[in-house]
């Protein structure tokens, strides 16, 4: 069981930035996201893309945002799940609160912080007629760890940047890598895609183009994907694993079913601190809804900062909070 003072909710930039107020306060967090890494829609969306409107920053690649930001908060040492999802989360008689995820992982937190964006990125699944039969028994949809698939035979699908990454990385790592697309070319950045073809030419990639997967096969795991060729022949591949990338769609998922007040697929907060209808739960950035809202980042910091000193005052009643600078708040955070 981790505990912590707040739970987190997303490690999306507003998930982030929270961190950082909150450890003004001396408050400890732990972050969860559904997916394997920090930044949210930065990182997974518009890694590239340059932001303009960052105070202080005339224009800042997304990633690079997410990467000062993780600067930013590591004096004050947050503690990280990734690649989980939070499904369940209980109020204690005491007024703290108990979360759980959907690999078993529990977290207790005197508050909890939504900060779940678009809600969770959810994979975008082939259709196959046996796939949810393998799930987590030779398919996976996000890669989280390299490790899993050294010297194991792995068959990716896909045509966008993550398939073209992965098959990249994993052609050092796995024995077999065979990438199945649908198409003549790719849809990811070009220069992936030359790479690509350069490791099919070196046999060092199995590329099957113009193909698509048709079937799985496995005796409680999986031990082979039947995929159809472009003459509508079905060949048979062995693979330990299946891994389809075919992108993420986000679903609000869980956070529905938890009692909170909901417009529009929102969270109602109230902007006095961005409190939800339960105490002890706060709803910050894309997440929520209120009047005049604006799904910008800079929204979402200043949200961070009123709410941190709202989360102080529900975990300590008894202390008194008075507000300081960050250079006179005792408080080095560089
Ligand atoms: P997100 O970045 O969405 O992060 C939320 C995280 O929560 C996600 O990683 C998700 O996996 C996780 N999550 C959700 N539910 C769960 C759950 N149940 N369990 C675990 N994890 C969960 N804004 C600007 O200010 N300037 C710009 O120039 C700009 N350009 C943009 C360009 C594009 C193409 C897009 C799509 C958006 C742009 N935005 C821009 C908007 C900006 O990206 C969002 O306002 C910002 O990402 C919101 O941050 P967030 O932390 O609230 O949520």
């Amino acid at each position: 069981m981790i505990k912590t003072d707040i739970c987190i909710i997303g490690a999306g930039p507003v998930g982030l930035f929270a961190v950082f107020e909150a450890g003004l306060l001396k408050l400890k967090c732990h972050l969860i996201d559904a997916l394997p890494q920090v930044g949210g829609q930065l990182s997974e969306i518009y890694p590239k893309k340059p932001i303009y409107d960052i105070p202080g920053f005339p224009t800042v690649n997304a990633q690079e945002l997410v990467d000062n930001l993780m600067k930013q908060i590591a004096p004050f040492k947050p503690t990280f799940t990734l690649g989980e999802r939070v499904d369940g989360l209980t109020k204690q008689e005491d007024g703290s609160f108990l979360l759980s995820t959907s690999d078993g992982t529990e977290v207790h937190a005197g508050v909890v912080v939504i900060a779940a964006g678009l809600g969770s990125f959810e994979p975008r699944k082939p259709v196959i007629e046996n796939l949810e039969k393998f799930e987590g028994k030779g398919v996976d949809y996000m890669v989280k760890d390299p490790e899993k698939y050294r010297d194991k035979k792995i068959v990716i699908a896909g045509g966008g940047d993550s398939a073209l990454d992965w098959t990249i990385f994993l052609s050092e790592v796995a024995k077999e890598v065979t990438l199945v697309h649908r198409n003549q070319t790719f849809r990811g950045a070009l220069d992936s895609a030359d790479k690509v073809f350069e490791l099919a030419q070196e046999n060092k990639i199995r590329l099957l183009l113009n193909s698509n997967l048709h079937s799985l096969d496995g005796d409680g795991v999986l031990k082979a994907v039947h995929i159809t060729d472009q003459a509508s022949t079905v060949n048979t591949f062995e693979a330990d694993y299946l891994i389809p990338l075919f992108g993420l769609s986000p679903k609000l998922g869980p956070i529905a079913d938890w009692n909170l007040g909901i417009d529009k697929s929102a969270i109602v907060v109230n902007t006095e601190d961005y409190s939800t209808n339960v105490p002890g739960i706060y709803a910050i950035g894309d997440i929520n809804t209120y009047a005049g809202k604006l799904k910008l980042i800079l929204c979402g910091f200043h949200e961070a900062a009123l709410m941190s000193q709202s989360a102080f005052k529900y975990i300590y009643p008894d202390q008194k909070l008075s507000f300081k600078y960050t250079t006179v708040n005792g408080i080095t955070p560089l």
